[in-house]
């Protein structure tokens, strides 16, 4: 089976319509949460991802906020503006698509969940200490996360190393590992290009892709819906 792996959408239509193009046929969808969140499109990108076949969709931390699951004080200033932004701008069947998703699902003997193992809507995995603590949360050899919007590997075998992913480079899935697509809508690895993966289920082998959007597009929303400024001139740099 051919998955389509990908994270972090931020409401950023462009970048949603990129990836879909050049990802081409796949047989299953696996999102790793924040669908909306920063971004100027969170409905539009809620319809797209919600016929994706068989897709299979985890919660995000700005899911969660939009719904008004989580207190708006843990996040910074210009979260949180966008947060209450996107509270009055969801649609009902947006809300709805959005309430009904879990925080962790297994699958194919694979899990997914936004953050971590151990709590996924909220931890960052970025230091092999907190990715070590939480392999003891995982049933499965495989986890893909997203949250941090950095394309990463972490790899266990005797020892924990981590790696990031090239694009156009053949990887497998021959150890537990914890791997992290990148970021749709909001890449912050310093390249501004969409970020997803495709994995073969039946040989066990993935690879990373990055493609090219239109962002002054979408920087020119973020304006036009009064978003923070600092949200549209991010996009261009990829941080
Ligand atoms: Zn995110």
């Amino acid at each position: 089976m051919n998955v389509l792996v990908f994270s972090d959408i931020h409401g950023n239509l462009n970048a949603l319509e990129s990836v879909l193009k050049a990802a081409g046929s796949f047989d299953a969808a696996w999102c790793l949460g924040d669908l909306v969140g920063y971004g100027p499109d969170p409905n539009e990108c809620i319809e797209y991802i919600r016929d994706l076949p068989n897709l299979q969709c985890v919660m995000g931390n700005h899911d969660a906020a939009g719904l008004g699951k989580i207190d708006l004080d843990s996040f910074n200033h210009e979260a949180r503006f966008a947060a209450r932004w996107l509270k009055e701008n969801l649609t009902m069947e947006s809300v709805q698509f959005l309430s009904g998703l879990p925080q962790r699902i297994e699958t194919m003997g694979i899990t997914l969940c936004h953050g971590s193992p151990r709590n996924p809507i909220w931890e960052y995995l970025l230091d092999l200490p907190t990715v070590l603590a939480n392999l003891a949360y995982l049933n499965t050899d495989i986890c893909f996360t997203g949250h941090t919007h950095i394309p990463v590997v972490f790899r266990w075998e005797e020892q924990l190393e981590w790696f990031n992913p090239i694009p156009g480079k053949t990887y497998s899935l021959d150890a537990t590992m914890i791997i992290n697509p990148g970021s749709v809508g909001q890449p912050r690895d310093h390249d501004p290009r969409a970020s997803f993966l495709k994995l073969d289920t039946e040989t066990r082998t993935w690879e990373l892709f990055r493609v090219e959007y239109d962002i002054p597009s979408v920087q020119e929303r973020i304006r036009k819906a009064g978003l923070p400024k600092r949200l549209a001139l991010r996009l261009a740099e990829g941080w």
